[in-house]
């Protein structure tokens, strides 16, 4: 990842998006594209942890997010990843949140052989680029293969699935932990993994995602 980025220095690339030429990660317009789906809220939830999320699930984002996943473009996520620090930074319910360890949600083994990369952690590495937050995906595995959340029917189904997804090792920081995903659907994902944390002795500060499905609000 290092070299690849230092690559893009130098290089004219292709948009991972529309194939034009350009010198970033995203090409101008699309990067416009995607800026568009910004929520407008950014604080969704308050308590019982505060649930920020970045941009709304629909158009050029959703688009995105299918294409990084399945098409193998991991700058989709880091280009993402950064506007999130970005916009963290910007946002008054942020500010008076402590420094966080940044934990991104892990894929299996299996899965992240398979899509060469976690999308999740790419974000949390951008998002880190710019808020200088550590990024700690050491904190958390995941040890059972899980469906797909949005391919599960009902919400005992999902915390079925999720049973057991995650172990972690203690005491491997004292700093509160921003958890950091892609998409939150059910929250079942999240809340398996703050339980995980929590039952090691971690306090989690808050969560942060690109994007939550099921709302069309801005
Ligand atoms: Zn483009």
């Amino acid at each position: 990842m290092a070299l690849d980025r230092f690559l893009d220095l130098f290089l004219q690339r292709k948009c991972p998006l529309c194939g034009r030429s350009t010198p970033d990660f995203v090409c101008i317009y699309c990067s416009r594209a995607l800026l568009a789906c910004q929520a407008a809220q950014f604080c969704e939830l308050k308590t019982p942890l505060p649930l920020f999320r970045w941009g709304v699930y629909d158009d050029a984002l959703k688009r995105a997010i299918a294409t990084c996943k399945y098409n193998h473009q991991p700058r989709i996520a880091t280009f993402l990843g950064q506007q999130m620090g970005i916009r963290w930074q910007k946002e008054k319910d942020t500010q008076k949140l402590p420094k966080m360890a940044v934990v991104p949600i892990p894929l299996h083994p299996d899965k992240l052989k398979q899509r060469g990369f976690n999308q999740a952690e790419l974000l949390a590495r951008g998002f880190c680029d710019i808020t200088s937050m550590p990024c700690r995906p050491d904190l958390l595995q995941r040890v059972k293969n899980t469906k797909p959340q949005m391919e599960t029917k009902s919400v005992q189904a999902r915390k079925d699935n999720l049973d057991g997804a995650f172990i972690t090792v203690k005491n491997k920081t004292k700093q509160p932990i921003l958890l950091v995903d892609d998409i939150y659907t059910s929250g079942a994902t999240m809340t398996a993994a703050v339980t995980t944390l929590t039952q090691a002795g971690y306090k989690i500060g808050a969560m942060l995602v690109l994007a939550r499905t099921g709302l069309h609000d801005r």
